[in-house]
């Protein structure tokens, strides 16, 4: 039987469903993972945007006297790894800048936090996570100096700047200067965490590199023993406005 009811469907957009925007601003694929990896999964199960940008190719600085690949092919093939991992975590978007790789500092830094800038402008993130500013890796600490300058609390105000560390970078520097005050339980997105890292197949080491699979859950476990978790992701907050 028919009714007099009109239905109406509008379309408003998957935005109006997320509960909040976060960006996550890296230098190299890998860094996502490594840093943030089961934080991103557990911001993406609570229906959290979350978007990746990749500053550097994460490819040119290396010894690849042996590589058969053209550059080209390989940050193609980088790319389609970061693509896979950011699936498992459910990342809604990335975006790849394809600057210099371990060269970040031949490029002047304003031109580095004008794509933060842009980033911030069209995504309006509500929390970044990005490195840590005493990591060993130039391209780290740039990527920290670019997020700190677009950050700055002017017009447009970022409530929660966030760093991470990075297993090879931050612990490497000395002296170690990453003091965590805050720690997230991914006791049940180590796994997955683990699995996304794994799609980085160039990227992972043999055990007893820090980038090994053994060594990736000794170090959230680590963690976890700080903040009474089995497994857990530690961050130094920057600032937070609230
Ligand atoms: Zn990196």
């Amino acid at each position: 039987m028919l009714t007099n009811k009109i239905i109406v469907i509008v379309n408003i957009g998957k935005d109006f469903f997320y509960v909040m925007r976060v960006l996550v601003v890296v230098a190299h694929p890998d860094d996502e993972v490594l840093g943030a990896g089961g934080t991103i999964l557990k911001h993406t199960k609570n229906n959290d945007f979350v978007k990746v940008i990749y500053l550097a190719t994460g490819i040119t600085s290396r010894d690849k006297s042996n590589e058969k690949k053209s550059m080209k092919e390989q940050i193609d093939s980088l790319r389609n790894d970061a693509k896979k991992a950011c699936k498992i975590l459910n990342v809604a978007k990335t975006d790849f800048y394809d600057l210099p790789d371990n060269k970040m500092d031949s490029i002047p830094l304003l031109e580095i936090v004008k794509i933060i800038e842009g980033e911030i402008k069209k995504e309006k993130p509500d929390r970044i996570y990005t490195h840590h500013y005493g990591d060993l890796n130039i391209d780290h600490r740039l990527t920290y100096s670019a997020c700190l300058t677009a950050c700055r609390p002017i017009s447009k105000k970022i409530p929660e700047l966030i760093c991470f560390e990075i297993a090879s970078s931050t612990e490497w520097n000395y002296p170690y200067s990453f003091n965590p005050n805050y720690f997230i339980n991914i006791e049940k997105q180590i796994d997955k965490k683990i699995q996304a890292m794994k799609m980085y197949k160039n990227e992972m080491r043999k055990f007893p590199h820090p980038r090994s699979t053994q060594n990736l859950e000794k170090i959230s476990a680590r963690w976890g023993s700080v903040s009474g978790t089995k497994y857990a992701e530690a961050f130094e907050i920057i600032r937070k406005i609230e």
